[in-house]
């Protein structure tokens, strides 16, 4: 349910909306968007009570909102959502692309660390790594766990890179949310709907990967669940679904980014590493998304692709990351999108 509020309503007039639906065990969410301010109300509050909100005083209009998944979509706001960060010019969604690149998974300091330096170089803005892996095997390497966050949060001080990692359950979200700048919920987890309302509850942005045969609207109402708790800078991930193809590790669905934004407002970043698990494929498919209207891509880089402890077959070299930026530079500026350069690039500024 969405409550239109008039154009110059003021904030009393929006608390006394919000203090008549949440004593019915509702919650009030205010989207704030260019051309008016609406409350959406989640939860099932009696319709009689909502017919009454037409007579307080700054409603313009009370609208069914017919989806499952109201907060992240369009009918409740228009425009589209950039997620800012403090102290940094980096962004995700908006005009600039957001590139995030780093190894599968934090193996040690010194690797974390020489990968960066060649990320960083290449001018993206946002690392990723892995100090909690859910890998598919028990006996595979699961990650450093704290240790890899606090090497994550030393590259952040060197480096100027926003570090973005996954958690994979409660205790890994609490340490995650405490290091990062932004918490990855990984593919495993799309449908682990305690854990999407624990991050719900998070100060930090969220970056949710489609679960491996989510549809379209799983996806969406995944990301719902972590909207419904209060978090609204929630960043979307395809990262390939499982098809009958045996050629690739996955099948990317680039179908999946112009479908995301006619239906919701929220930025959707593609992962062309995981989508294909072929590394001579990530550079063919990082210029497809982009060029499909994707806000950005999270690529696995190595200087050692063939000794990584998870996904070297699938990671880039350095040099071939640089390529990649360079593509996706040119082709972003065809589709109306620009690359701005990291920190301490050194290809571009
Ligand atoms: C990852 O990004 O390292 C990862 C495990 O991805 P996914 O959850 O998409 O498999
Ligand atoms: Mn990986």
């Amino acid at each position: 349910m969405l409550v239109v509020m008039d154009a110059h309503v003021t904030p009393e007039q929006v608390r006394a909306v919000c203090d008549k639906i949440e004593p019915l065990g509702c919650r009030a969410h205010q989207i704030a968007a260019a051309q008016r301010t609406a409350i959406s109300i989640a939860g099932n509050c009696g319709a009689a009570e909502i017919a009454t909100l037409k007579e307080v005083p700054g409603v313009k209009d009370v609208v069914p909102v017919s989806k499952a998944y109201e907060l992240v979509s369009r009918e409740v706001k228009p425009d589209d959502t950039t997620i800012y960060f403090p102290n940094s010019k980096a962004t995700i969604g908006g005009r600039e692309l957001a590139i995030v690149a780093g190894p599968c998974a934090v193996e040690n300091r010194d690797q974390a660390f020489a990968i960066a330096k060649c990320v960083q170089r290449a001018g993206a803005q946002f690392f990723r790594g892995g100090a909690y892996k859910p890998r598919s095997s028990p006996y595979s390497f699961q990650g450093l766990g704290l240790e890899g966050l606090k090497i994550l949060a030393e590259i952040r001080e060197r480096f100027g890179l926003r570090i973005i990692t996954e958690a994979i359950d409660h205790e890994s979200l609490e340490l995650v949310e405490e290091y990062a700048d932004v918490i990855q919920i990984g593919a495993r987890n799309m449908h682990n709907y305690s854990l999407l309302k624990r991050a719900g509850r998070s100060p930090k942005p969220v970056l949710l990967k489609r679960g491996m045969a989510a549809t379209l609207e799983e996806f969406l109402m995944a990301a719902e669940y972590i909207m419904s708790e209060g978090n609204y800078n929630v960043i979307l991930c395809e990262r390939g679904v499982r098809t009958f193809s045996d050629h690739t590790r996955f099948t990317l669905d680039l179908n999946i980014v112009p479908a995301v934004q006619r239906l919701s407002h929220l930025p959707i970043i593609v992962d062309p590493s995981h989508g294909t698990g072929r590394r001579h494929m990530v550079i063919a498919l990082s210029r497809a998304a982009v060029a499909a209207g994707a806000d950005g891509l999270i690529v696995e880089v190595h200087t050692d692709p063939d000794n990584a402890l998870s996904d070297g077959i699938q990671s880039l070299f350095p040099e071939q990351f640089e390529e990649l930026m360079s593509d996706v530079r040119q082709i972003g500026a065809v589709v109306g999108r620009n690359l701005r350069a990291g920190p301490g690039s050194a290809i571009w500024k």
